[in-house]
């Protein structure tokens, strides 16, 4: 809800001031930016018009007094989108009423955002001076242009999700990929064959903005990609590699492993030109050079490969039905504290590791961490008062932090230190590392505690933001003004005691000035010099010239103060900003303490136990359980179940009735193995478990209608996907391959299906079935076994028990199920006729 404050030209003073709905009556709407008479503009409107012509894609909003303004059809398409009225302003000679739309100069950020939603970019003319020369406008510049992938702001951003821009240069089925968050400095690029990898990792980064270097995007992209169209020349090799090099101050691309990746190299220049491009203000591009860190290459191998399906399916990020966080997995298992370290646990889910010593690594810190709990729950409590420090240290590079970012960048950099004492005595070689702290950073907090005041308004430019003895100019200045003040309290003595007045006051009006004030009866006994101002109920106010002259004085000492408060301040800013990479380098160790701490409280807390990873083609888990579903259920227990795959066993018949607990089995082995690789604990009793390099999944059947696709065709690309691409390292989940068509040709196609994994394939697998009759394959198939969830029937009872077992089910149970469901009696009955009947024609024909 926004305050009515908040609401932009909604008070009706303010309407009556800016033009009302009268002056929309005679509104010119038609009027546009581009085919105007320049000439005949009012000066502000010649301005705007010029800007707008630099920036013609963007919409421009224009600082006028305390609001932010447009005009022409800006100001159109902004009133409608963020519904605020549409008014006009007076364009000038012969020219008529255009149309206008504002919003206060306070809150302009917050009504940018929503612009920045609908898909806009922005850019935000402000006053870049106080007072006018003589006789000009106050010079106004472009200081910020706002665009999805762009944005740093407080509160545009989730604080838990990293803010992609993606920049993608594609050459036929090769294709470079650049991805960079402006808002904590990650910057990777990798390059590849095969496009539906990069559809795979387009899927993944729920990117804000993507930089296509071509002019028609693909049918394969995801749909709700925010694509902008550039040039080429900005991704060809001559200009990206020269905005590499200089952005990175660097004398050629080897040392950033970009040698050889053309396509990659193209991609990063690409979105670093933009990057440049929306920075306009020459004294923030400089700092913008900061915003990101030198690129890191990444590949395929490095990571377990999760595709679009199978991240859709074990419901990594959002659940499968209505796409909500809660209910996630990253939902269950997120106990981190801090934003850096929130980030950092979704990288770590969407990127599980592939090589042994890393997960293992992270699995030994963990266990110190379940072991100590004293040193976990001292750390937890002390992250807790950790801010967002990589994207404090971005916005005080771009020089867009406020008196208060810095203020909270002090106070979490202050406790540094205490998380590096806290670990003193661990012994993970994790930690080794992590637990150095940077002396340069601890200075760095002191300066900004001994240079602003401990609660800085929000303004930066009025003043009340600098300590006492910071600098000599301001002290000297400050002094003047205490002289002032003083001239000002003596002479309200003075003026009482000649007036034998003791009531008589010297007072401040924001809009008038300085002022004596008399109750109305003294009003006539007043000297003759004093010049009458002002008239209340039960007050009258004068000023005399002495006054007057004094409060120029004291103005112009306040502005200077102000104006010097802002330069030290943002000198401080600066030297901060220059610290960004090692606050960052800082940040990111606060983020992987984090993500440590809160996998061992889980761990700790709900029973896990530390997977021994082994070589091989090992699934090896007792009593497992599933991380998600054991902490929706509230009245009911989990039930936990073994899986042992691998050596001789790769591929597992698993039958069972409907709504038995085939396809959270299913998930919870995905999951788990997905765990183990990101080097966390497990939800089970004690596992055994190898690497994996790619987990497929398909769960359920969903139509794709959007895409036009039946679920039958979904179910058997997802099933072409997964025969094309494992290997004997994967692991493979399907679950009811072949229920989208009629009976016998979906029983055919999963008997076809299974053999041919376990035969050729050999990858381990489970394949989850209501056709019973596919346990007949661990008879002619050496690697092939039957397991079931077993259901009890008792008369006419269906309890389900949850737990997997050898042996496979005789039948479906579908009837018995759909009795449960509250299928009417009679329907159920007859449905048993028509069994019997079918099963009976079926022996005979045999
Ligand atoms: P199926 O795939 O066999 O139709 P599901 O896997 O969808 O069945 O399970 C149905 C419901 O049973 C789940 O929503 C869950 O609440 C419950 N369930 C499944 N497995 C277990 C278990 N091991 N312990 C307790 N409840 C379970």
């Amino acid at each position: 809800m926004t305050s009515s404050t908040d609401q932009p030209n909604s008070a009706l003073s303010d309407s009556l001031e800016r033009g009302n709905e009268n002056g929309e009556l005679s509104l010119s709407r038609d009027i546009s930016y581009s085919t105007v008479s320049k000439d005949n503009l009012t000066p502000t409107l010649k301005h705007y018009v010029e800007l707008k012509d630099i920036h013609p894609d963007k919409i421009l909003l224009y600082r006028l007094g305390d609001f932010f303004e447009c005009f022409f059809e800006d100001a159109i398409t902004v009133a409608r989108l963020l519904e605020i009225t549409l008014t006009g302003k007076e364009g000038g000679k012969g020219i008529g009423r255009v149309p206008m739309a504002g919003v206060p100069h306070h809150s302009v950020i917050r009504y940018c955002m929503d612009l920045v939603r609908h898909g806009l970019s922005v850019a935000l003319c402000d006053q870049v001076e106080t007072t006018p020369s003589k006789g000009a406008l106050l010079r106004r510049e472009i200081t910020r242009i706002l665009t999805p992938g762009t944005i740093i702001e407080e509160g545009a951003l989730s604080s838990r999700q990293n803010n992609w821009l993606v920049a993608i240069v594609i050459e036929g089925e090769e294709w470079g990929l650049a991805i960079a968050d402006v808002s904590t400095g990650e910057f990777r690029v990798t390059e590849r064959i095969g496009i539906d990898q990069l559809s795979q990792e387009l899927g993944k980064l729920e990117a804000a903005e993507v930089l296509w270097s071509g002019t028609e995007i693909p049918r394969w992209c995801p749909d709700d990609l925010y694509v902008k169209y550039l040039t080429r020349t900005p991704f060809e090799i001559p200009q990206a590699t020269a905005s590499l090099l200089t952005t990175f101050q660097l004398a050629s691309l080897d040392g950033l492993g970009l040698t050889n990746l053309k396509l990659a190299t193209r991609a990063a220049g690409g979105l670093i030109n933009y990057l440049n491009a929306t920075q306009p203000m020459p004294e923030v591009a400089t700092a913008a050079r900061l915003l990101l860190d030198p690129p890191n290459v990444y590949f395929n191998g490095d990571q377990l490969i999760l595709d679009t399906q199978t991240r859709r399916n074990l419901e990594l990020t959002r659940t499968q039905r209505n796409g909500l966080f809660q209910g996630s997995f990253l939902w269950a298992i997120d106990q981190t504290l801090t934003a850096m370290g929130g980030r950092c646990l979704r990288h770590w889910i969407e990127a599980p590791l592939m090589e042994l010593s890393l997960i293992e690594e992270r699995q030994q810190a963990i266990g110190e961490f379940v072991a100590q709990r004293p040193i976990r729950t001292a750390l937890r409590k002390l992250l807790k008062s950790i801010n967002d420090l990589e994207r404090l240290a971005g916005r005080a590079s771009a020089g867009s932090a406020s008196a208060r970012d810095l203020v909270n960048l002090a106070s979490s950099l202050k406790n540094l230190p205490t998380i590096g004492f806290i670990l003193k005595d661990c012994t993970a070689s994790l930690f080794l590392t992590l637990r150095k702290s940077n002396p340069e950073l601890a200075n760095l907090a002191t300066l900004i505690h001994e240079t602003i005041i401990e609660y800085p308004p929000s303004t930066l430019t009025e003043g009340g933001l600098i300590k006492e003895k910071v600098d000599v100019v301001l002290d000297a200045l400050r002094n003047q003004l205490n002289e002032q003040n003083a001239w000002l309290s003596e002479q309200e003595q003075i003026e009482r005691k000649n007036s034998g007045n003791s009531n008589l006051r010297l007072q401040r009006h924001r809009n008038f000035g300085y002022y004596l004030a008399v109750t109305r009866s003294k009003a006539n006994s007043v000297p003759k010099h004093w010049i009458r101002r002002q008239t209340l109920a039960n007050e009258e106010r004068f000023v005399t010239p002495e006054l007057k002259a004094r409060e120029g004085k004291i103005f112009q000492i306040k502005n200077l103060i102000d104006q010097r408060e802002y330069e030290v301040f943002d000198n401080l800013r600066k030297r901060v900003g220059q610290q960004g990479q090692p606050i960052r380098a800082a940040a990111r160790q606060v983020a992987i303490i984090d993500v440590i701490a809160g996998l061992a409280e889980i761990a700790a807390n709900r029973g896990y136990c530390c997977p021994k990873l082994v070589k091989g083609r090992l699934l090896s888990i007792d009593s497992g359980r599933h991380p998600v579903v054991e902490e929706l259920l509230v009245e009911e227990r989990f039930i936990s179940n073994d899986v042992h795959l691998g050596d001789g066993n790769d591929l597992i018949i698993l039958t069972g009735p409907n709504a038995s607990g085939k396809s959270c089995y299913l998930r919870q082995i995905g999951l788990l193995q997905l765990m183990a690789q990101m080097g966390s604990w497990i939800p089970a009793q004690a596992a055994c478990i190898s690497i994996t390099d790619r987990i497929f999944t398909r769960v359920g059947a969903v139509d794709d209608l959007a895409a036009g696709q039946s679920t039958f065709m979904v179910e058997m690309n997802e099933t072409a996907n997964i025969l094309n691409h494992a290997t004997d390292q994967s692991l493979i989940l399907l679950d009811e391959i072949g229920r989208g068509t009629a009976t016998f040709d979906g029983l055919s196609i999963a008997w076809a299906v299974a053999e041919h994994i376990a035969k050729h394939i050999r990858a381990r697998s489970i394949f989850a079935t209501h056709y019973h009759e596919l346990n007949e394959l661990a008879n002619s198939i050496n690697n092939v076994n039957n397991f079931q969830v077993l259901v009890q029937e008792t008369g006419e009872e269906l309890i389900f028990l949850h737990k997997v077992t050898a042996g496979g089910a005789s039948r479906s149970y579908g009837i018995e199920v759909a009795r449960l469901a509250g299928v009417p009696a009679r329907v159920v009955s007859r449905a048993r006729e028509i069994l019997k009947t079918v099963e009976n024609n079926t022996k005979m024909s045999k």
